[in-house]
């Protein structure tokens, strides 16, 4: 039989660079042909072949409701029969906005963008405007979007290629960037007492989803949300993987802190392509036409896009929504401890709300570093061995991992059962 995969695959590397329009879905670092998405519904995607996989990139991070969730449908469908966009305001926008601003305490104002790149890039602009200042701090690991500032040791894609910053960053732009070991307070307050007043802001992720999964400390996140307030500098807190993923409050919320900015992206598009960026009035007051911190998009608030996002948005706030998710999350993460223990595999994972991370190691990992020293040369083995029985994970050890309402008890219990085969194939490598 062809292999229909195969056979796209070869013809869009004539067309595309690497045959793909995002880098990580090359599988460059597990090996093998990039499966050709036809169709996904609920917990469950089919290849080019009518292959089903149990998903669980969940179109890295926002089908939280599963694919094509009917309700989310038919909101996607009704708003197009109105028009696809107007490059003018509608009342979707202005719910969309109340919204957030209700969902999120530290959110007094948002824009809606169309990527969480566009969220992070203006976010820091919006930063910079504000402040009068040119420095940026992040973190060993942590992946913002591919702005140029912000392709400094970063995470996602740049990892797995095994490339952490990017070629075609002018050194002029990434001079300004300064990149600090993630959960690392006596290095945070050496840089704050040195350059404190040349900082426009500090942008991290809360919990990393772009090194696996590793999670700030509450030390750290109290000494970074002082410091800043101490030095006039804005936290931006990019919830893009995190908001509405981790929890309803998002990551902010479970650590009790308030970002200056927050970037959102995923999960408040259900699919489609929304993001945002968003925060205290008075740093929200420079943006244009209000401020002198200019930023637009052509797409932005597009009405299909948000009728996806704010039906999704909905949907996540029924009651038990994230009990349900984390009940699943956990059932599949202790399955999967239990079967690599018994093959000799060490295993060790975190989870929060609908995100989860599996490292090939005894503890779980809190830096980059420590991801590092993981055993992620197991990682392509036992991701091919998942594929091949019909478990889509991110074809990455360095990806957090997402879970849905629509994966049932059965989906976990395959899941694991295809894991104890898996791990077994590996348990002498
Ligand atoms: N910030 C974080 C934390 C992300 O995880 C991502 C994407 N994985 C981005 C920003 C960039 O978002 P996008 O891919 O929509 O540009």
């Amino acid at each position: 039989m062809t292999n229909l995969n195969q056979a796209l695959f070869d013809r869009a590397s004539l067309t595309s660079p690497g045959g793909v329009n995002s880098p990580v879905r090359a599988f460059r670092s597990v090996g093998g042909t990039p499966r050709f998405i036809k169709r996904a519904q609920g917990a469950y995607m089919w290849d080019e072949n009518d292959t089903r996989y149990i998903d669980y990139v969940g179109s890295w991070g926002p089908a939280i409701v599963g694919h094509a969730h009917p309700e989310v449908v038919s909101a996607v469908q009704e708003a197009a029969t109105q028009g696809l966009g107007f490059g003018a305001p509608t009342r979707a926008e202005v719910e969309m906005a109340e919204l957030l601003c209700t969902m999120l305490p530290s959110m007094a104002q948002v824009r809606l963008v169309s990527s969480g790149t566009e969220a992070t890039m203006s976010a820091i602009r919006l930063a910079r405007g504000f402040t009068g200042r040119d420095l940026l701090i992040k973190f060993e690991g942590c992946y913002h979007g591919h702005s140029d500032s912000l392709l400094v040791k970063a995470g996602s894609g740049l990892l797995t290629l095994g490339n952490p910053s990017s070629k075609g960053v002018p050194v002029g732009v990434s001079n300004n960037t300064l990149v600090l070991p993630y959960n690392d307070v006596p290095a945070l307050k050496t840089l704050f007492a040195e350059k404190g007043d040349q900082i426009a802001a500090v942008i991290l992720e809360p919990i990393a989803g772009n090194m696996n999964f590793v999670r700030a400390s509450f030390e750290f996140m109290n000494a970074l949300r002082d410091l800043c307030t101490e030095h006039g500098v804005v936290l931006i807190i990019d919830e893009v993987m995190t908001g509405f993923r981790v929890g309803l409050q998002c990551a902010q919320g479970l650590y009790g802190i308030q970002a200056d900015i927050t970037t959102l992206g995923k999960v408040i598009g259900g699919g489609m392509p929304v993001a945002a960026f968003g925060g205290r009035a008075d740093i929200m007051a420079h943006m244009a036409p209000l401020g002198g911190v200019y930023q637009a998009g052509t797409l932005s608030g597009n009405p299909v896009a948000v009728a996806a996002g704010y039906t999704t948005m909905k949907l996540i706030q029924a009651p038990g929504f994230y009990e349900n998710l984390r009940a699943k999350g956990a059932a599949l993460l202790d399955g999967l401890t239990h079967a690599a223990h018994a093959a000799g595999v060490p295993l060790s994972t975190e989870l929060e709300g609908g995100m989860f991370g599996i490292f090939f190691s005894e503890q779980v990992p809190k830096s980059f570093a420590d991801v590092m020293a993981s055993r992620v040369d197991l990682f392509p083995a036992f991701f091919h061995g998942m594929l091949d029985e019909g478990v889509y994970l991110a074809p990455s050890a360095f990806e957090a991992g997402f879970i849905s309402a629509a994966h049932t008890d059965d989906d976990v219990a395959q899941t694991i059962d295809c894991a104890k085969r898996a791990f077994a194939r590996i348990a002498n490598q």
